[in-house]
């Protein structure tokens, strides 16, 4: 919209002006493919590694060496016995025998660690020497002291019984370590085990990468600093505390500027700020082309070369902004964690990397079986998050599928695999996977299925018996189907069977058997002091709120056992609210006691967790499929095992759970 169709003043005017400004859309006036745009950046970049700085060593961890390490000194710099004994004269042992033992003269001189020898071992003598002592001046050979027998009548000397080869515990002057050796490359990442290489050499400082320093700011009148009360209507800025350190693992040094309000003047005064005291400024949020996002208006106007891309084709990561200004690229991110993240690791990390000396990063790729079928946007690149585990036959990959504001698709996922933009579905059955992270320890246990706060308490115990579990929330139907096809070891469900009333035991197929969990108490959820549910009978609270047409309620999405429950009490009825169908207990539980409905259907556990008022129902059994052929492996039988263990049980307990064995 342009400044000059200024709204009409009426009434509303005040408001009328503002729904135009939020629904404002420019267009995104050219979205290019991430190919070209990365090409478009790099066109404006120094992606050389920034100048050298020198360190101590002992401050050298983690940092990137800037030039090639050649060794000045030899490691041992002298020859060097390797255990106490004798140094000898390997001709004078030749022969040596049981039956024909040798005897050698002892000089006068005992070569203890840091003593200079000063006594050459001329033929038929030796001299005692300690491990790591200098061998002397005409000794080519040591044999251990367990080898030798002292004769101490006379002068002292040593009877031997067996030859030593010459250089026989012997380590020779620069064998470990060669002067004018190239010991460590430039573009190193310095360990310990570097650490130990330099020092052996004499360095006590190193010359490393300077890092470059990463402005991190996220934008949005929205955003609430960690540590601090979430206000209404607010989230936590999750963004900078994963930048920042996403930034410190692509070698770079992240200065956080926090989160700044959607105000031209702030922002732009604070990136400003960014920029004189960074080499790099990476903002987030704020990019699409909304009238609330300023981040790229503000970009535009701090000088040339300005906005090189805006709108990339890829999801999650549309509205990705890559900019420079002078020398120093500017960058914003989606607002969308996962899309912040990836676009991140996309376009980000590799020019912080170069300019920290490190060398690309390898995508590390695998094939895996995609089970379920991935619509795709056609004209977009697409990267779908998934979770890898173990199937019969190879690895397989499910799509993670929370969207891409979610902190948790990228932060659980093991890997992504691409749709191609001018695909419409992920049409192979095999996919590549490129792994993320590498960190990433198979897990020894999959569980898939419905997922319950009292779950965490058996996982928590088997992670304290050292088992690794791995739990994907794809609901009872999907734990159901994956137990079938043998991609998990155990699914937990809760599903009642319509013609019998009772749950789950119509779900044991060939292959599966039932193990009870326990029963979770379904109830009516309402906000404490509501009079028409507080103090009154589940029956009764339900006939009031159907009564009241201002009562509105959460409904839950079907294919959930708790949506059955619903559909039995309301008996056809379609209460006000009965279309906001959300997926979890949580969100019924928020939507309620954040008043934007009165009432729903969600365990106690939860009633508790949230504040609210809780009316019991009926009591819905949570139990566990377990896949036969992976019922002896140790992970299964210790989460059978942790199932009977008393303390778990007491604790699902205290959650509001009654225990069951049948
Ligand atoms: P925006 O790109 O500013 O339109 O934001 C898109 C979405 O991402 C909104 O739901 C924001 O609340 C969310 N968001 C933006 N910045 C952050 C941040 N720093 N941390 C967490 N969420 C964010
Ligand atoms: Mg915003």
């Amino acid at each position: 919209m342009s400044e000059s169709r200024k709204p009409r003043p009426s009434r509303d005017s005040g408001l009328i002006a503002r729904v135009r400004a939020a629904a404002r859309q420019e267009q995104f006036l050219e979205v290019v493919s991430a190919e070209e745009a990365r090409v478009r950046f790099e066109r404006h970049l120094d992606l050389t590694p920034l100048p050298a700085e020198a360190v101590a060593l002992a401050d050298a961890r983690m940092r990137v060496l800037a030039h090639d390490v050649v060794a000045a000194v030899d490691a041992p710099p002298f020859d060097r016995s390797n255990v106490d004994g004798f140094a000898v004269r390997a001709a004078d042992t030749v022969g040596a025998s049981d039956g024909n033992p040798k005897v050698l003269t002892l000089n006068g001189e005992v070569i203890a660690c840091g003593y200079a020898p000063v006594v050459a071992v001329v033929p038929g003598t030796c001299t005692a020497i300690a491990t790591g002592g200098v061998i002397p001046r005409g000794a080519d050979a040591v044999v251990m002291i367990e080898q030798t027998e002292l004769i101490e009548d006379g002068s002292p000397r040593i009877e031997l019984r067996r030859a030593a080869a010459p250089g026989q515990f012997v380590s020779y002057a620069g064998s470990d370590i060669a002067r004018g050796e190239t010991l460590l490359r430039r573009g190193t990442c310095i360990g310990a085990r570097e650490i130990g290489m330099l020092a052996a050499c004499g360095l006590d400082r190193i010359e490393v990468v300077r890092r470059p320093k990463v402005a991190v700011l996220s934008t949005g009148d929205e955003l609430v600093e960690p540590g601090k009360p979430l206000k209404p209507a607010g989230v936590y800025d999750s963004n900078s505390a994963i930048i920042a350190a996403a930034v410190a693992e692509a070698g770079g040094e992240p200065l956080m500027f926090g989160a700044c309000p959607d105000d031209t003047i702030i922002l732009e005064k604070t990136v400003r700020e960014a920029l004189a005291a960074s080499d790099m400024v990476v903002l987030s949020g704020g990019t699409s082309k909304g009238a609330g996002d300023l981040s790229h208006r503000v970009v535009s106007q701090l000088g040339k070369p300005g906005i090189l891309v805006h709108g990339v084709a890829l999801k999650p990561g549309k509205p990705l902004c890559l900019g420079v200004v002078g020398d120093k690229p500017i960058v914003v991110l989606p607002g969308f964690p996962t899309s912040a993240i990836f676009t991140f690791h996309a376009f980000v990390a590799p020019v912080i990397r170069a300019r920290a000396g490190l060398p690309p990063e390898a995508a590390k790729t695998i094939s895996a079986r995609v089970p379920v079928r991935v619509a795709s946007e056609l004209g977009r690149k697409e990267f779908v998050l998934v979770s890898l585990v173990a199937g019969e036959e190879g690895v397989v990959a499910f799509p993670t599928g929370k969207g891409s504001g979610a902190v948790t698709s990228f932060s659980r996922a093991d890997g992504f695999l691409e749709i191609d933009a001018l695909a419409s579905t992920l049409d192979a059955d095999s996919a590549q996977v490129t792994l993320i992270g590498s960190t990433a320890r198979p897990p020894d246990l999959v569980i898939m299925g419905s997922h319950d706060v009292a779950l965490d308490v058996v996982v928590g115990e088997l992670a304290d018996r050292g088992f690794a579990a791995r739990t994907l929330a794809v609901g009872s139907l999907g734990g159901v189907a994956a137990a079938n096809r043998g991609e998990c070891d155990i699914a937990p469900v809760h599903l009642i069977d319509p013609t019998s009333g009772q749950y789950n035991k119509h779900l044991v197929a060939p292959g599966l058997s039932l193990v009870p969990g326990w029963r979770r108490m379904q109830g009516i959820l309402f906000r404490p002091g509501d009079a028409r549910f507080e103090g009154r009978s589940a029956q009764e609270a339900l006939k009031i709120a159907l009564a009241d047409a201002s009562a509105l309620m959460v409904n839950r999405n079907a294919g959930a056992g708790t949506r059955v429950l619903i559909d039995k009490l309301l008996n056809g009825v379609r209460p006000a609210g009965y279309a906001n169908q959300p997926k979890s207990h949580n969100a019924v539980a928020a939507a309620i006691a954040q008043g934007r409905a009165d009432w729903g259907l969600a365990i106690e556990p939860v009633a508790k967790l949230y504040g609210l008022g809780f009316l019991p129902v009926s009591p819905e059994h949570y139990d566990f499929l377990v896949v036969e052929k992976r019922r002896e492996r140790p992970a299964v039988q210790a989460f059978l095992s942790a199932l009977h263990d008393e303390r778990v049980r007491a604790r699902v307990c205290a959650l509001g759970m009654e225990v069951t064995d049948d």
